[in-house]
């Protein structure tokens, strides 16, 4: 699963650039704990009365039965949003033998159960209570007996109490999407989110990540729709009443969390690859960019095959978009869902895009999908993997440098994460399931990797992972087996790697200063560990250093393993640079160096990598002044090859900027009309903005609106925005036929400032097109233009706000509508005050014989409206 923080691969700088769907990833990280009730005990132990605390503890689930395999025919009712189901379960005990079956089934009603019996069905008694199936067999079966049960039911999703979590929005397994089709704006459609343990809201099975099973779904549907399921679509039967069933099949056993259907009236758009179907299913309307969005699929199966010696084993690869998701995207087996977020035409897509989810949820289907975590306490055995697919993939797409500024990125969402809390990254205790989807299990865990790759090699590195996904494959596995599996190909105990690394939270953070003796001919290398030892343990460091002589580079490995160390080198002369950490592959909280500014420079022009390169124009860029040999170094970076490092220098240029004019004006010119990159171009634009007077730029401000990157297009704007009223005003007609999010954002927040406007269209249409984070902002600037306006509008702007409010899947975007009508509220109340207080004052004034006229007409309509909108904030808070 791509949960809705780590998708965010954006710098802390150039975060505030992206509006689209992402940045909601970081809005919904706002904690809403999960109401449900935590995993039913299916062993029936009842704790302790009077047990003193709670123990968090969370192991695996205790195996009563296994799944072998679930034949599912289900049909929605779009009327109730409801499903109709027939589950036929095989089971067999998995070691004792035992007469109890108990399900897991959540907010259902259950009609009948019945046992096959030579081909017999036989009718059986249950108990249905707690979210619990419990089932009476009709004798003891032994783990070489199979048992097959037959449940009626019917799922009732939106019937059940509302839970959630930071990295999954929702809990109710199955969302039936404008199923009256009122909406005329959103497609209707059906899907599900299984993980964690939410499939058993739709069909009745064993909530365990460890358990694996085969599958049937038949799924009958009105004859207009598509569906998507697990495996391959074998059959497609017209019904006589118009309906239709597919039969999906699924023959390679998965877990009961990566069960999914979607159905929908998609377009789909076929692929290939080694034979296997590799299909996209979409909106209509992005059909013609289906290649552009997904088109890289097939290599990145071919590239993580071979990286891994494991073909892609599964039947089929499909991916589908579904309207108002609830998390970021989700590996179900062979069928992987994504957000709309995903659907992006060219201008978008050039500015942006979300390639990293795709290899994310691809390389799942080796992590996560074939070997399993064995309980989620393990979740980053899937989860950690995942996010390195994403690394691996770029790193050979697009080469080491892309790869790294990604992992630079990912070590910051970690290291900004863990501010908040610093769990080991595996966690038997935590107090809900998901707590442990965050940037620990993903991130930090794709960097421990990384770190464990550098430390051994990439042979070996390959070799034990893929002798991983050979040993447990169709199982599942816990971090200990995962270790063992590099301790046999490497020959080496690694169990302090993992104890450090895995068991225990933390980081380092080192302070490291060299020094030259002359008279010894020997360099010194002390290094200390300064981070906090009450929260962080002492670190065993295996790290490579890099010796640099004028041509020649001499590389060394030390381990640091204590808390202050010193390593003597001795060298014929002085080394030009000393690069400790020379694979910049530590996850460090914290590094200060005790270089010189010459050594910063030669570091810059000479150390082969991004990171090298961009901790020196960090460091160079902090104190320098104009025709300094740092200044120089800001001005290379302003061409670097890489556009981390562009956009550093960019943001450390006013010092040049403002004293080195005529020879920077120029480069931020180029910058700004001819950088491959929008976020680049975007910033030289707003360089030129902040540090020169407008009059001279305004042309060339002009001339960039409209430009084919929405990105540039939006900041151009709000640069004229700020200065020239008139321009602005001229330009936002070009503007607004723009349906990206990043510009009707700007857009609605210029309008805000100017209510005299009339642009209740614009924002209505703007409500209507963003999502997410856009569309949070949206709301607020509609609000404040809103609160200007005449009663008619505040309440047709309150109807829109209520309507959005109660379709949304999103608790933050209903909350906001919640709040912008209690703004719209408090402005009639003051409107109110100030008519009543007027009253009295003409009433005062008519006692001096002057005439008046109450406006008791204005009174009336405000009061009522008032009224409306108490109505609509109850009906917004009833359903939160
Ligand atoms: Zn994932």
């Amino acid at each position: 699963m791509v949960i809705l923080n780590s998708a965010n691969k954006v710098s802390s700088q150039t975060m505030k650039i992206i509006f689209s769907a992402l940045l909601v990833l970081v809005l919904f990280i706002v904690s809403c704990k999960s109401t449900e009730p935590g995993k039913p005990n299916l062993q029936n132990n009842p704790s302790p009365k009077n047990a003193p605390a709670i123990d968090l503890y969370h192991g695996s689930y205790t195996k009563t039965f296994d799944l072998i395999h679930t034949k599912l025919e289900i049909k929605p009712n779009w009327q109730n949003k409801e499903l109709y189901g027939q589950a036929s379960i095989q089971l067999k005990p998995h070691f004792y033998s035992s007469d109890d079956l108990v399900l897991n089934a959540r907010g259902m009603e259950i009609h009948s159960v019945a046992l096959e019996k030579d081909g017999l069905e036989m009718q059986t008694t249950f108990r249905y209570e707690n979210n619990l199936l419990r089932i009476k067999l009709d004798k003891f079966y032994s783990k070489d007996d199979t048992v097959e049960v037959i449940i009626n039911y019917t799922s009732r999703p939106d019937l059940l109490p509302e839970g959630g979590s930071a990295a999954i929005r929702k809990d109710k397994g199955l969302y039936f999407i404008n199923a009256d089709g009122s909406d005329p704006d959103l497609p209707t459609q059906l899907w599900t989110q299984g993980e964690t343990e939410s499939n058993s809201v739709w069909f009745p099975t064993i909530e365990d990540p460890g358990q694996r099973m085969t599958q049937e779904i038949y799924l009958t549907v009105d004859s207009g729709f598509k569906t998507l399921s697990n495996g391959l679509l074998l059959t497609s039967i017209a019904n006589p009443d118009g309906s239709r069933t597919d039969y999906w099949k699924q023959t390679l056993p998965l877990a009961p969390y990566l069960t999914m259907i979607a159905v929908g009236d998609f377009a789909i758009v076929r692929d290939e690859w080694r034979g296997k179907e590799v299909s996209y299913y979409l909106d209509k309307n992005y059909e013609k960019y289906a290649n552009m969005i997904f088109g890289l699929t097939p290599e990145m199966m071919d590239f993580f095959s071979e990286k891994l010696d494991v073909d892609f084993p599964w039947e089929k690869y499909s991916q589908v978009v579904v309207h108002h998701f609830v998390s970021g995207a989700m590996e179900n087996n062979t069928a992987v869902v994504h957000g709309t977020n995903m659907q992006q035409d060219p201008r978008d897509f050039k500015d942006y895009n979300y390639e990293d989810i795709i290899s994310h949820e691809l390389f799942h289907h080796w992590f996560g999908n074939l070997v399993t975590c064995e309980s989620w306490a393990n979740v980053t055995l899937n989860e950690g993997f995942a996010s390195y697919g994403e690394y691996l993939w770029r790193e050979y797409k697009y080469g080491r440098e892309n790869a790294d500024v990604f992992g630079q990125l990912d070590q910051s969402i970690y290291l900004k994460a863990s501010k908040k809390t610093d769990a080991p990254l595996i966690r038997f205790r935590y107090e809900e399931r998901e707590d442990v989807y965050d940037a620990i299990s993903y991130q930090k865990g794709a960097r421990v990797l990384h770190m464990l790759r550098k430390l051994i090699g990439d042979d070996a590195f390959f070799t034990s992972i893929s002798n991983y996904l050979k040993a447990y494959k169709f199982s599942t596995a816990e971090f200990h087996q995962l270790r063992i599996e590099f301790e046999k190909v490497c020959g080496q105990d690694l169990n302090w790697f993992f104890d450090q690394w895995y068991l225990k939270s933390g980081k380092p953070s080192l302070d490291i200063s060299t020094n030259w003796d002359m008279g010894q001919n020997s360099l010194i290398i002390s290094i200390k560990q300064i981070q906090d030892l009450k929260k962080n343990p002492v670190y065993r460091l295996p790290m490579d250093v890099d010796f640099y002589f004028g041509s020649k580079t001499v590389r060394k490995t030390i381990v640091l393993d204590s808390l202050k160390q010193d390593f003597i080198f001795n060298f014929e002369e002085e080394p030009k640079l000393v690069n400790v950490d020379a694979e910049k592959s530590l996850l460090l909280e914290k590094k200060s160096e005790n270089k010189k500014t010459t050594n910063w420079i030669f570091q810059y022009q000479h150390a082969p990598l991004y990171q090298d390169r961009y901790e020196a124009v960090e460091a160079l860029s902090k104190t320098y002044k104009v025709k300094s040999p740092e200044s120089e170094i800001i001005l290379q970076a302003l061409n670097d090859k890489n556009p981390s490092i562009r956009l550093l220098a960019l943001r450390n240029v006013k010092e040049l900027a403002l004293n080195a004019a005529e020879q920077v004006k120029p480069i931020l010119v180029h910058l700004a009309q001819n950088d491959s990159d929008s976020f680049v171009r975007a910033m030289a634009y707003e360089a030129l903005g902040e540090y020169y007077s407008f009059k001279e730029f305004s042309d060339f401000f002009s001339k960039a609106i409209p430009d084919y990157s929405y990105y540039v297009e939006a900041t151009v704007f709000e640069i004229i925005s700020s200065k020239d009223y008139e321009l602005a005003i001229t330009l936002s007609d070009t503007l607004e036929p723009d349906s990206s999010a990043t510009v009707l954002s700007v857009l609605a927040s210029f309008y805000s400032e100017h209510p005299d406007l009339e642009k209740f269209d614009f924002y209505k249409r703007a409500v209507r097109k963003s999502s997410g984070w856009s569309q949070y902002r949206i709301i607020n600037y509609f609000t404040t233009w809103l609160k200007s306006q005449k009663v008619a509008l505040i309440r047709e702007g309150s109807e829109i706000l209520l309507s959005l409010g109660l379709k949304t899947n999103s608790k933050h975007i209903r909350n906001n509508c919640t709040a912008s009508l209690i703004r719209l509220q408090n402005e009639l109340t003051e409107r109110i005050k100030s008519i009543k207080k007027s009253q009295t004052q003409k009433i005062i004034n008519k006692a001096d014989g002057e005439s008046v006229s109450i406006d008791e007409v204005d009174l009336i309509q405000l009061e009522s409206l008032s009224k409306e909108l108490e109505s609509k904030i109850k009906l917004l808070e009833k359903k939160t």
